[in-house]
């Protein structure tokens, strides 16, 4: 069968007149480096553009060189990424720089197979790195992509499923010339102009040959599997607070949700420790004290859940900053920079009500 030809010298033409500046893009004929290509597709997963700048910036300023990352203490790395989610995506990303530096003397592999050999890379983000960092004429095919091609060619597979035709339209359409730019001017485009809801089809430079857009519903593509709704579960943070103005803070482990990162000590809400009752909520402190039950708890959702975790306070007058309250435990400044969402979430709860109970305690 004949496939209507995707435009390609339209797509750049728009491109060449819309194409976002961002810090981690050179324009063909110029290629971005490697590392900068890798860390900016790993921070974009799941996560848009606007918050990542700020993320990428800061990463390239602490760690200008992926050996430089790579000799980083893992708690700098991770709380350099809080609020960015996903955490095993920033503990990949360090064991990945380790293995670049150590294994191929701090220059990304060029091989679509070696770059898959990397943790944290999937098929994507080694096409991303292929085309945009070395100049390939790789398949790159992200949920923006998907939504542009399942249109122009109408593909009514649901997805996931229908992601093998579009890797192969994409691939029989490429058209071989400034294959770094291809896949950037296609994103771009998708985000400008084929957007998620309303595409601006009036104004689009491949309408001429876009399926969707002749049905007159283009929004009804990509097709998507109907999703189940998102589980609920329901957990509680404890929040203590010392005279000194240090909180009870604990590293979470290494795998699972949050891993690795610092948190206030919780119950509940993993499967680790699904024993909590909800319905007696402070029965299982990290330690004694006076503990408070909030009335407002936090929401937050993951990808396989939602969460309503409730929020419990106390002052901890006798603790000094340094105390040991268990493996992992320590007393310390709260930098709510340094916190995953939720438990930033859970702090900006728990600040003003400590502060107060402070405040009243001062007045005694
Ligand atoms: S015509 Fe509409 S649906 Fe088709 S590619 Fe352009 S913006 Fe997307």
């Amino acid at each position: 069968m004949t496939m209507t030809p995707f435009p390609a010298a339209a797509l750049f033409d728009w491109y060449d007149r819309h194409a976002r500046i961002l810090p981690w893009r050179s324009r063909w004929p110029d290629l971005s480096p490697a590392y900068h290509v890798w860390l900016s597709e790993i921070m974009l997963q799941q996560t848009v553009v606007a918050t990542v700048i700020p993320y990428f910036l800061d990463f390239v300023r602490r760690w200008p060189s992926v050996c430089d990352l790579a000799a980083a203490n893992n708690d700098d790395v991770m709380a350099a990424w809080a609020g960015l989610g996903y955490y095993a995506r920033a503990r990949n990303l360090h064991r990945a720089a380790k293995i670049v530096c150590a294994a191929h003397g701090g220059n990304f592999p060029e091989s679509r197979d070696a770059l898959l050999a990397l943790p944290g890379i999937g098929p994507y983000t080694a096409g991303a790195i292929a085309a945009i960092g070395f100049g390939a004429s790789s398949v790159v095919v992200d949920g923006n992509i998907e939504r542009v091609f399942a249109r122009y060619y109408a593909i009514s597979t649901p997805l996931p499923g229908a992601k093998a035709d579009i890797s192969a339209a994409y691939a029989a359409q490429h058209p071989g010339e400034r294959p770094s730019d291809y896949p950037q001017a296609l994103m771009d485009f998708a985000n400008a102009v084929c957007t998620p809801k309303a595409p601006a089809c009036n104004a689009c430079p491949v309408a001429a040959g876009c399926a969707a857009a002749k049905a007159g519903t283009p929004e009804i593509w990509p097709v998507k599997a109907i999703k189940k709704p998102k589980p609920e579960r329901h957990g509680i943070a404890f929040v203590a607070y010392s005279d000194t103005g240090a909180a009870c803070l604990v590293k979470r482990p290494e795998s699972g949700l949050l891993g690795g990162m610092l948190a206030f000590p919780s119950a509940g809400w993993t499967p680790a420790d699904s024993d909590w009752n909800a319905d007696a909520p402070l029965a299982s402190p990290p330690f004694p004290a006076n503990w408070t039950l909030l009335d407002d708890s936090v929401s937050h959702v993951f990808t396989h859940f939602s969460l309503t975790m409730r929020v419990a306070v106390a002052r901890r007058g006798a603790v000094r900053e340094g105390d040991k309250l268990g493996a992992g435990a320590a007393w310390q400044k709260v930098r709510p920079a340094s916190l995953p969402t939720l438990m930033r979430k859970v702090w900006k709860l728990a600040e003003p009500v400590l502060i107060n109970q402070s405040a009243r305690h001062d007045n005694d």
